[in-house]
């Protein structure tokens, strides 16, 4: 494994022995470098390895839906690690009180763990890695570049990073080592993770949109490769057409490598411009936002916007605004505008919602509340809580982007949104039949497809 995924937590370098990967972002058993160097390193002293992964009640806006989601991947990420000899621990509470006191009772000589640039995971690493005498390295399994490698600051739009990440793709672009099977034995009382009680602490009884686990995520990803990817880059703007890959709920919650989906897009056949733009979103513009939650503490609220961005809500902060609703009118989705209901509705029913509608809600919203300030925790809000693939840097972003112009430049001036890029129905209308949009979310809601 390339040592410019790693970066020591508490200073100290990585020392080969029995080790230990607390596996929390990239919860999968394939294509997975923090696991791969968790057994580098073990083999390395003829020593062995384990997985550990730590159900903490902290996440921000998880509720049982990502939760069960979660577990249910989970179970298949377990079975596929005991089918190589590594065992699986499963704990249950806050990471800093539960993991350190699992590592020195196992003894362990280095503690491993992934990469996750929002504020409450990093600083769940930060407290396991003080409270620990042994090195805390945190592997970079998600981004195809290393996110702390590829910038040291924060970047100011995709055309910034995009250089940066084409100058060393080849050298991480690469296949994946296969896992080989342990053959040395971690501990001779391994505990059986205990599903009942982590199901128990997050009941939901609901469907759910697509199926959980590596499986249905590189299924997914093959019928996009062989079906879709050719029409991608004339369809996925249009919310009428599946153009779209739908991996990001299987990318949040890290059951398939964004990497793989890279090199497996790339090896598929199909036209160079499809391809292209999809490793444009995949690499691009997803490590971007990895980019900027890392490197900008504000990354949850309108204050971690440019300079200009603030400038100009700021001029139009009182302008009249023709509708202000309040947060539960949009989660209910009862706004005047059948286009934006439907897209709230398709999100609530279905958990996801269109990439291009994405944009259209998040800005709208900004239209019809009384401050940005109120328009960016209602998007955040309701993307985290009712998205499966929300409370993620791409969420960050996205909401940053559409009522805080992160990553976009300034555009003509116009009430309420000064200079921030506006979008509008007519606008929907010439890309695409917002009829036939708000005819499929109805069809839905009366339990069609
Ligand atoms: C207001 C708003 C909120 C958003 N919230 C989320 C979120 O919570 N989680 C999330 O993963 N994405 C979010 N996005 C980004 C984007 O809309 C989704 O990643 C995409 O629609 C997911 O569908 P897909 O996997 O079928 O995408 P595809 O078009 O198939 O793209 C493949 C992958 O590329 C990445 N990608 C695509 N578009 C973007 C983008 N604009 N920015 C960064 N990465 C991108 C994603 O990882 C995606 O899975 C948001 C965008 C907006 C405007």
């Amino acid at each position: 494994m390339d040592i410019r995924r790693t970066f020591s937590l508490n200073g100290r370098p990585a020392k080969a022995g029995k080790t230990i990967y607390w596996m929390s972002r990239d919860q999968r058993a394939k294509d997975n470098w923090a696991l791969i160097y968790a057994a580098e390193l073990a083999m390395a002293a003829d020593s062995a390895f384990a997985v550990l992964f730590c159900l903490s009640p902290d996440f921000p806006n998880g509720n049982s839906f990502h939760y069960r989601f979660m577990i249910n991947g989970l179970k298949e990420t377990a079975q596929e690690l005991e089918a190589l000899n590594i065992p699986f621990y499963l704990l249950i509470g806050r990471p800093h009180e539960k993991i350190p006191e699992f590592v020195r009772q196992h003894k362990a000589d280095t503690l491993i763990c992934d990469f996750m640039p929002l504020k409450v995971p990093m600083a769940w690493r930060a407290d396991v890695a003080a409270a620990l005498d042994i090195p805390v390295i945190e592997v970079d399994a998600h981004n195809v570049v290393p996110c702390r490698f590829v910038s040291q600051k924060q970047e100011y739009a995709a055309r910034t990073i995009r250089p940066k990440i084409h100058r060393v793709l080849g050298d991480f672009l690469t296949e994946f080592p296969k896992m080989q099977k342990q053959t040395t034995v971690f501990s001779e009382n391994i505990q059986k993770p205990d599903w009942a009680r982590a199901e128990a602490l997050y009941s939901y009884s609901g469907a759910f949109p697509i199926v959980s686990g590596a499986k249905a995520a590189m299924e997914t990803l093959r019928e996009f490769a062989d079906e879709k990817l050719s029409c991608y880059d004339e369809k996925r703007n249009n919310p009428n057409f599946d153009a779209q890959s739908m991996m990001s709920p299987y990318f949040h919650f890290g059951q398939v490598a964004p990497q793989r989906a890279a090199l497996d897009v790339m090896k598929a056949d199909a036209p160079d411009e499809d391809k292209d733009a999809y490793i444009e979103e995949l690499i691009i513009r997803r490590e971007l936002s990895d980019n900027y939650c890392l490197y900008n503490p504000e990354y949850d609220s309108i204050d971690g916007a440019d300079k200009w961005a603030l400038k100009t809500l700021d001029e139009h902060r009182n302008d009249r605004r023709e509708y202000i609703y309040p947060y539960e009118a949009f989660e209910t989705a009862q706004t005047h505008d059948t286009l934006w209901n439907a897209a709230q509705m398709q999100m609530r029913l279905t958990g996801r919602m269109h990439g291009y509608m994405r944009m259209y809600w998040a800005k709208k919203i900004l239209e019809w509340t009384e401050s940005p300030e109120d328009a960016f925790r209602y998007a955040l809000l309701l993307n985290d809580t009712y998205a499966l693939d929300g409370r993620d840097p791409n969420g960050y972003v996205g909401v940053a982007w559409s009522v805080a112009g992160v990553h976009d430049r300034a555009w003509t001036e116009r009430p309420v949104y000064g200079k921030i890029r506006y979008m509008n129905r007519n606008g929907c209308r010439s890309k695409f039949d917002v009829d036939g949009y708000i005819r499929k979310i109805e069809n839905i809601k009366k339990g069609g497809v």
